[in-house]
Order: C-alpha cells, then structure tokens, then sequence
C-alpha cells in the first residue's frame, strides 16, 4: 500500500531555515512500516544538526525528527501485524543482529536506524521506519493523554529511563538532577516513582517549581549558590533523607558545561554520574576524583526498544506527567518554532502536530 501526498519539512543545509516539502509516495519495505504521525518531538539533538554543524548520517535534504508516536497506516509483508496500531517510534532502532546488538549493548550498533538522521524524520504528516523495535501503545489512552504527547517517549522520557536504570536507582538511593527542563523534568519524576529521594538543581525558577511538584524533595537554585553551599545542601538533605544507599545517583541533564562542572563535583564516595546531556564544548575536571572517590561516570545514548514499554508504563499509570513540560504546535509553524528552539526561547519540549 502506498501513501501519497504525505508532506514535511525538510534541511537543506546548515544554517538554512527548515522548507516545506512534499513527499514522493511512501511504500514500505518488506519490514517496514509508514507511520502516521501523531506527533514529534523537537529536540536539541535536531538544533545540533540543523545550527551547529553536527554531521547527519544521510547528507541533506532530509527531514529531521526522531521523537515520532503515531498509527501504523501501511505495513510490509513482514510487519503485517502492525497495521492499525498506535506505537512509539524509537529514536534509536538497532539492527539486532550485528557484534554490539548481540552482545546485549544494542545502543551502540552501528548499523542502527535513527529517524532524522539515518533517513527522513518524523517533521511530517507520515514517516516510514523499520519495524524492528517499534513499542505498541495499549489503547485506550488513559483521559486527557493526547497520543502526540507519547512522541517524548522516545528519547526526552527514554534516555533518562535508561541512564536511571543503568545506575540501579532504587528506594535506598538519592538521585540529583543537574538540568531540570524536558530531559531532567521527565528524569525526577523517573526517579521519583522508583522510590529514590529526589534533588533537582537548575538555574530558572519556574522549572525548580515544575520538579518539586512532580517528585523532587529538594530544589536548589545554582545560580544563588557556589559550589560549596550546593555540596553541603546536598549532603544534608541525603542524612534527612533517612536513605542508605552507597554514594549518590547524579544525574546530569543540563547538557551544559556548568551543570557537567556541578555533577561532576557533587560525586562523593561511591558515588554515580550518568551523563545524559549533551554538549560538544569541553570542561576541565580532576578526573582522579573517580579513582579517589571510588566513583563511576557513564554515559548512554539513548534506551534499548525493549526498555520502551517499561517508561512507557510509567506514563500511563500517571507517575510521570507530560503535559506540563511540553507544548504544541502546528506542523505548519515547523520553521519559526525551531527556530525558537535554537535560541533557547521556549521553556517547554515543542511537539510538532500534523493539523
Ligand atoms: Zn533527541
Ligand atoms: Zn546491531
């Protein structure tokens, strides 16, 4: 089955504003499927491609978009079940049969799918993406849950399950969030739900107000603060917390050099840092703080598909709200919304809606 008339935007080249397009028709291939898309989120991922140079893996023109949910609409041979159902795109879809897929490390497969970078994205009215990997939502949604909202999921919501779940968080453990707009919003709320005693550090008060009414038990603006304090308040609040967990869980989601600074200088002994930001600047660090601290940092690129259902749960039993960290809008304002993005002038996680 083909799909015609499916329209997008697309870049050209860096720098360039993103320009509407019309799609040749969509066929899939034998494993294929064409989603129609619900929503997509707009990421920084996609500003790094599109401003500052960051190499796609298919040259341009390409639409970008790798936070995709929507309905499969046309399906190949061999992806015949998944005619009819509302799913979540991954934004990283392994091969599965490659060295890394089979060694249990499916992130890093090099011959990975990534909507918006490997092929066209999800910045249009239809989308086709492998059918490997692809997380079915149970429908019907729960009240008020619009199903452009689950296109987060696939890396906002995600990328902090996978680096929470990387680090063992549990009910003895206190998490730190370093960054607390989408990424670490959606990660305190994680953590939270798992049990762990949750502090947020951000530099913008209206997002440490967002955090301590969705799960953070402390809120420290490090704008106000030198390291110092920010270290002594969080220690405290770890001892009032009554948890016996070994080293604190930090995360680092600003994707800032100040906020890698800060993470990486809140690790005590024992502790963890997860880093989930993203920057391609440098910080200069004592990296033997690891080996003294007896410490671990890691990182992750994006979740496994089969981590999906998982946070995707989440979701629908209410531990962890959306909608108030993201905001709609029409496909149609495609150019001026990302540009918006880029200059940093939108709080919330744009999701771009098909009208
Ligand atoms: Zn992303
Ligand atoms: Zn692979």
């Amino acid at each position: 089955m083909r799909i015609e008339g499916a329209r997008g935007f697309r870049l050209v080249a860096v720098g360039k504003q993103l320009e509407p397009f019309a799609l040749p028709a969509l066929e899939p291939g034998p494993d294929d499927v064409i989603v129609q898309v619900a929503g997509c989120g707009v990421c920084h991922t996609d500003v790094g491609f599109a401003v500052d140079g960051v190499p796609t893996r298919k040259p341009f023109p390409l639409i970008l978009g790798h936070e995709i949910s929507g309905r499969v609409v046309a399906a190949g041979d061999n992806a015949a079940p998944w005619l009819g159902k509302l799913v979540i795109v991954p934004a990283v879809i392994p091969c599965g049969t490659c060295p890394a897929c089979r060694a249990g490390r499916p992130t890093i497969c090099r011959n990975q799918f990534m909507p918006g970078n490997d092929g066209d994205g999800g910045f249009a009215t239809y989308v086709r993406v492998p059918s490997r990997g692809l997380c079915p939502v149970p429908e019907p949604l729960p009240p008020g849950l619009d199903p452009a909202f689950l296109s987060v999921i696939a890396d906002a919501v995600t990328t902090p399950w996978e680096a929470i779940r990387r680090a063992g968080l549990g009910p003895d453990d206190v998490a730190v969030f370093v960054g607390v707009g989408g990424v670490g919003g959606f990660g305190v709320q994680i953590a939270a739900a798992l049990g762990a005693a949750v502090v947020a550090i951000d530099i913008d008060p209206a997002k440490l107000e967002l955090a301590s009414n969705h799960g953070a038990g402390l809120t420290l603006n490090s704008s106000s603060m030198n390291e110092k304090d920010l270290k002594a308040a969080v220690r405290n609040f770890a001892k009032q917390s009554g948890r016996k967990g070994i080293g604190l869980k930090i995360f680092e989601t600003s994707g800032i050099p100040a906020g890698q600074q800060t993470a990486f200088s809140l690790l005590d002994f024992g502790g963890y840092l997860a880093v989930v930001g993203f920057t391609p600047q440098k910080i200069e660090l004592r990296l033997s703080n690891l080996m003294a601290l007896d410490a671990t940092a890691r990182g992750n690129w994006g979740c496994p598909p089969e981590q999906y259902p998982p946070a995707l749960d989440l979701v629908l039993q209410g531990k962890v709200a959306i909608a108030p960290y993201v905001e709609p809008h029409s496909l149609d304002d495609a150019p001026a919304i990302f540009e918006a993005v880029a200059r940093h002038a939108v709080a919330r996680r744009v999701i771009l809606k098909p009208s």
